[in-house]
């Protein structure tokens, strides 16, 4: 049987960006688009543009960016967004137009105070609007799952009619099950006279953790194109997660006769990167890429597996990415095998790139003993954190117990001289930080601090992440060490640069005055009260 080809609408930086923790700046997504580009999604709705000069940026400079892949902007059913939409992507190789009107009575009454008639006439204007500019223009009917389906479809039709080529029907707040989206979709594909003009879309949202079995229902019932996140972050409980989609097409074609461009091989990079990007690890037992997708502990099913892996494995973990984990490296390994290591991974550095972070690779497997391929990883990441070094860790030395207030001594770099200071806090890791911010005379708030160990094992790496504001922004690092207040700084410091970084630019614009340091009411003291901190007092 032909399959038939399906496509893949990916929200990650749109939908999945504004739920809380996963904001990126623009060199993060860029970096995720461009990863997103290598998955082979067809479309990447690259954000909001009217929602901020922010977000117009980055839609902008992402539509530039992408080769081959769609670039959307979602904008409301209003001339002045879809305007900004046009204005932000009209650069990409396809660029699309995505506008959206409510058509649920609940919405149309409280939220929009409008009527049927006056929601139809609006949505038509817009996308006809819309198409004015773009050639591409995909309207979504938000809230469709509780829209009276005689009325869909007349707007489905209508904006048909006017020149959209996707409509797309989200279930926005989680509470279809799969029976309404063969239902909704069903009669909207029976129903609707002009549906061979356009490409049905659906996008579902997680909240009763049906996102997935909802967006498979749609498509069986007709639809062409799936909405979806990676590891299904967004708003709530979140979007579909476009990997649990996508394996759950290769893995059943004969229920799910689907082809798409996607390459599942690309699936755990992708989820790593973002993991890396937001410090937010998926949960272990996620679908296709948490940590223990692919383990298997029992001895019955070990057992199994090495007489026949089909016999516990529906689906292998090279088909999504996942390489053989048993390898390690030590102390004795050269730069032919860590090159080699880093190329099988996928990195592919430069000379230079590649003799500075095997000097850490050794400063790391002097301290432990194997180094497997997550502890690499990690330890190209924190590498890769784009911001010029400014500051950099010369030592330190801690002073800590459970009877007295812990002290940190620590010296930076900067240059070629040496900068020291000494300071107290509640736990060594305070102390330290509390130290970084005494020499570099720029007060910062802690936002965010995550430890998380990179492996299970008792000589695991430490990898810090830190979220760092000084009342302009918020920056992150990352440090990874095998011993923790190491970690701590280096990944305070990888904030540090960054925020230095963005203060001399915009120092250089003339935008932002300069903070005066400010250390009675720096953050690190009103943090020890667990309150995130004001600054600049
Ligand atoms: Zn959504």
């Amino acid at each position: 049987m032909e399959k038939e080809r399906i496509y893949i609408f990916d929200t990650t930086l749109r939908d999945g960006e504004q739920a809380p923790g996963y904001s990126m700046n623009l060199d993060e997504k860029i970096r995720m688009a461009l990863q997103l580009e290598a998955l082979g999604v067809d479309v990447l709705e690259a954000g909001f543009a009217i929602a901020s000069p922010g977000d117009f940026e980055s839609v902008r400079t992402i539509a530039a960016t992408m080769k081959e892949t769609t670039v959307a902007s979602l904008s409301r059913a209003l001339t002045k967004d879809i305007d900004a939409a046009w204005e932000a992507v009209k650069e990409a190789k396809r660029p699309r137009i995505h506008t959206f009107l409510a058509t649920s009575d609940l919405h149309l009454e409280y939220k929009l105070k409008m009527s049927r008639k006056e929601a139809l006439e609006q949505a038509v204007a817009m996308v006809r609007y819309a198409r004015n500019l773009c050639g591409e223009v995909e309207f979504s009917a938000e809230d469709a799952t509780r829209t009276d389906l005689e009325f869909l479809c007349q707007v489905v039709e209508a904006v048909i009619e006017a020149g959209a080529s996707v409509v797309n029907l989200p279930d926005t707040v989680g509470y279809a099950v799969p029976e309404d989206m063969t239902r909704m979709v069903g009669t909207v594909m029976n129903k609707v006279s002009n549906i061979d003009k356009a490409i049905i879309a659906v996008h579902c949202h997680n909240d009763l953790g049906l996102a997935v079995a909802n967006s498979l229902a749609g498509l069986k019932a007709g639809a062409r194109q799936i909405e979806g996140t990676l590891c299904g972050i967004g708003e709530r409980a979140g979007n579909a997660a476009l990997e649990e989609v996508a394996m759950a097409i290769r893995t059943r074609s004969d229920e799910l006769p689907f082809a798409y461009a996607l390459q599942t091989e690309q699936i755990s990079k992708s989820a790593q990167i973002l993991a890396q990007i937001t410090g937010i690890k998926a949960n272990p037992s996620k679908a296709i890429v948490g940590a223990n997708a692919f383990a298997h502990e029992s001895g019955i099913h070990q057992h199994g597996m090495m007489a026949n892996s089909l016999t516990y494995e529906i689906m292998t973990p090279e088909s999504v990415g996942v390489r053989d984990t048993s390898f390690v490296l030590g102390k004795h390994s050269g730069m032919h095998a860590f090159t080699k290591r880093l190329v099988e991974l996928g990195y592919n550095k430069e000379k230079e790139e590649i003799k500075a972070l095997f000097a850490e690779f050794k400063n790391i497997a002097d301290r432990k003993k194997s180094v497997g391929d997550r502890d690499l990883i990690a330890l190209v990441e924190s590498s890769t954190q784009s911001s010029p070094v400014v500051w950099e860790l010369d030592n330190f030395v801690v002073n800590s117990g459970n009877l007295m207030t812990s002290t940190a001594c620590v010296t930076l770099r900067k240059g070629d001289r040496t900068y020291q200071e000494v300071a107290r806090g509640t736990g060594p890791v305070y102390a330290s930080l509390r130290a970084v911010e005494k020499i570099i005379r720029h007060p910062f708030s802690l936002e965010d601090y995550t430890l998380q160990a990179v492996t299970e094992h008792r000589d695991a790496l430490g990898e810090v992440f830190v979220k760092i504001s000084d009342g302009g922004g918020i920056y992150r690092g990352r440090g990874v060490s095998t011993d923790v207040i190491e970690a701590s700084i280096l990944s305070c410091l990888a904030a540090v640069n960054r925020m230095l970084d963005e203060a001399s630019l915009s120092r250089h614009d003339g935008i932002k005055p300069t903070s005066a340091p400010n250390f009675e009411n720096d953050m690190l003291s009103s943090h020890s009260d667990k309150k995130k901190g004001e600054l600049n007092g």
